[in-house]
């Protein structure tokens, strides 16, 4: 396969898709709130974790600029697991409210996976409350978790072909990983879910025409895993406040040293872009790929919450 010799003509641009999107998300607001109101999001967010405290407000700040209502409930580290119950009973009963999510990761007293399974499943703008992972499974989509979603709107976008292609997503988390497996079969690709148990990793990832990469560890993928003309997806987001955090062959090396100099973190993907870059036919950055894509989803997510709104059947039934 031949590339463009220009260093962005094979960039996956989850920023510029994350606009359209958002556009439209834009537009079905604004019809919503001529016909009653505009939809709201509400956001909960328990203790100080300095990510999450970026995440909600990069959220906020979106759905504000795209016409929706947000409002962001900020609990103490100290909440008990039956006040948080309790605040997520209120957002459901409280019919003013069409998306409802939780921040996480939750202080570890919680038991997330019965927050998650306490939040009005018509609500779940996230798509992990059980009943939405079932359907997804079942192949009948209702909330789908927004990294994933976004990455098969970036995806189509740019007329990917997925049906009949090898697919390798590195990561089995329920956040990214599995329901990216899920969405990747429904499309009829052939699917491979590997994670840090899988034997000889860079062999299983070589066979894939796309690859999905969701890990946690900068610039893991090299160009070792790639084989030539793949379609590479990086969703890590590892923000690095010293260069010791970066493996010592990552080629971006000093771009991160100037971020970090000139920001106080860089922002690193879980791929070494550059040393993948020219294998790949396709492939996100970071920042720029994936990240946008996550905010873009949840507000589409939310307006579909309220266009249910006056249509299901609501919590409590
Ligand atoms: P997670 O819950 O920590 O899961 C990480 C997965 O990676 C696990 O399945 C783990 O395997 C696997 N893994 C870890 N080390 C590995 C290795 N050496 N080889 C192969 N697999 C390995 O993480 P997550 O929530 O899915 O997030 C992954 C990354 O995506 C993070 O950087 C996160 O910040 C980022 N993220 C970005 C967005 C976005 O909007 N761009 C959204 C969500 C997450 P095991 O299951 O065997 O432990």
């Amino acid at each position: 396969m031949s590339h463009d010799s220009s260093p962005t003509a094979n960039l996956l641009d989850g920023a510029a898709v994350a606009r359209t999107i958002r556009e439209e998300v834009r537009t079905q607001a604004a019809l919503l709130a001529r016909s009653g109101r505009a939809p709201r999001l509400f956001v909960i967010l328990v203790g100080h974790n300095p990510a999450s405290e970026a995440y909600v407000a990069g959220k906020a700040r979106a759905a504000r600029e795209t016409g929706l209502d947000v409002e962001t409930l900020r609990l103490p580290a100290e909440t008990s697991p039956g006040e948080l119950l309790d605040r997520i009973d209120r957002a459901n009963r409280d019919l003013e409210i069409d998306g409802l999510l939780v921040q996480l990761p939750l202080p570890p007293h919680h038991d997330t996976h019965r927050v998650l399974a306490a939040i009005d499943p018509w609500k779940d703008v996230d798509g992990f409350h059980p009943e939405n992972v079932g359907l997804l499974h079942q192949g009948r989509p209702r909330f789908v978790p927004c990294t994933p979603a976004g990455i098969l709107a970036l995806l189509d976008h740019y007329r990917v072909a997925l049906a009949g292609c090898r697919a390798v997503v590195i990561g089995r988390s329920d956040i990214v990983g599995k329901p990216m497996a899920a969405l990747l079969t429904a499309r009829d690709a052939t699917v491979t879910v590997a994670h840090s148990r899988t034997v000889d990793l860079p062999a299983v990832c070589r066979e894939a025409d796309l690859l999905v990469v969701a890990i946690g560890r900068p610039g893991f993928v090299t160009a070792d895993f790639v084989r030539s003309g793949c379609v590479v997806v990086d969703v890590g987001m590892n923000r690095l406040s010293s260069l010791a955090q970066a493996p010592e062959n990552l080629r971006a090396r000093e771009r991160i040293r100037h971020a970090i100099e000139t920001k106080g973190t860089a922002l690193v993907g879980d791929v070494d872009f550059a040393a993948v870059q020219p294998t790949a036919r396709l492939i996100t950055p970071v920042p720029g790929g994936v990240g946008p894509l996550t905010v873009a989803m949840l507000l589409r997510n939310t307006v579909q919450a309220a266009s249910n709104a006056g249509r299901t059947p609501k919590y409590p039934k």
